[in-house]
Formats: structure tokens, sequence, C-alpha cells
């Protein structure tokens, strides 16, 4: 069967796996280009996208990320990881680099600072008539969305959440609310491209 992986250099790790797991997936932490080969599909969590930028570069983990992603491995990043998803960061630090692969512009800390995190209920149509409480923590907002990308929720005006093929990001975090239903959705694209 398929397994997927969370990639554990840094941010809420934990959270993910949980999620993953009370939906049945098998799942495994990923900090090496080995474990990485090892998983069908990718979640980047939460936490500090420059720091789990430089981490991935120095693990040797970034390189081999960018290729599965250009070779369709889904991903699903949850607010730093959705900054480390898109194709270019606005207001990043000056040496920091995203994977890429979805064709966005996100801009970092968009919603102000830690103490403008808020709490919000997003429709999602995609996700079915029952909104999402969606968590929002210092973060960022997609500015430009390319042409193959689908846009599932905006708060404010403010796109949140995106799909791209397999690329699913949110910048707020499902992982801390009890909200299953983007992380099923990301399963649902791993058994796909998997043949599970
Ligand atoms: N502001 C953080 C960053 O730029 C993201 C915050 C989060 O993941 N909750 O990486």
């Amino acid at each position: 069967g398929a397994r997927v992986g969370v990639l554990a250099l840094q941010g809420d790790v934990r959270e993910h796996v949980a999620v993953l797991e009370a939906l049945g997936a098998a799942v495994s932490l990923v900090r090496t280009p080995a474990q990485l080969a090892a998983v069908d599909g990718l979640v980047l969590p939460g936490g500090e996208s420059s720091v789990i930028d430089k981490l991935s570069r120095t693990f040797g983990v970034r390189e081999p990320i960018r290729e599965r992603i250009a070779d369709g491995m889904p991903v699903y990043g949850t607010c730093a990881g959705l900054i480390l998803l898109a194709d270019r960061i606005l207001d990043g630090l000056p040496t920091q680099l995203p994977f890429g692969g979805l064709d966005v512009d996100v801009r970092r800390n968009a919603f102000g600072s830690q103490v403008d995190s808020f709490e919000a209920e997003l429709a999602v149509p995609a996700l079915g008539e029952e909104p999402v409480h969606a968590t929002f923590i210092r973060a960022p907002a997609v500015e430009r969305v390319g042409d193959g990308v689908e846009v599932l929720a905006s708060v404010d005006g403010r796109v949140v959440a995106v799909e791209q093929g397999a690329l699913l990001g949110t910048a707020f975090h499902p992982e801390v609310g009890g909200e299953l239903r983007f992380h099923r959705r990301f399963l649902a694209h791993v058994d796909r491209v998997s043949g599970a």
C-alpha cells in the first residue's frame, strides 16, 4: 500500500502524523534522501519556512524533493509548507529558497505578526458544505495564482487554499483543529498517483 512521509526537519510534524494516522495512512518521518525515496507522498508542515529551507539543504533533501515534485509526487503544504511549495516567495529572507512546484507567488506573514494570528470559519466548496475551522498563525497568503491552479478558499479577499494537480497548499493549519478533510484529499491524490 501507499506510504506517506512528513518532512521532519522543523515544525508541527507530530500534529500531521496524528491526522494522517487517524485517517489510516502508513506514515514515516522524512529527513534523508533514502527516507524520501520510500514514500509516495509528502507533507510539508507548518513552522518556519526559512529554517526548513536551510535544514533541507544541510540534510541533502532539497534537490531530491524538487525532483520528486517534478515527477508528480503528491505534496500537501500547510503554512510554512505552502511557502516552501510555492514557485516564488515574497517577503522571504534574502537567502531563502522554496522547493517550488506550485505555480503561485506566496507572501510570508501576509496578515501581520504573531499578534495577528486568528481563526476563521472558511467556506471550502471542494470539501463539502460544512465550513472549515481554520487556524492562521503568522500566515502567508497567495498573491498570484497560475493558470493551472484552483483556488479552494479565500479570506478577506486573500487566497488561502490552492490545488494544482496533486499539489495542495493551505495558509492555515487543519492539523491543529481536528479537520481531516484536507489530509483525506491529499491521501486520495497519493492513492491515485501511486495506483494503490
Ligand atoms: N511565518 C512562517 C514562515 O514564514 C509560517 C508560520 C507557520 O507555519 N505557522 O515560515
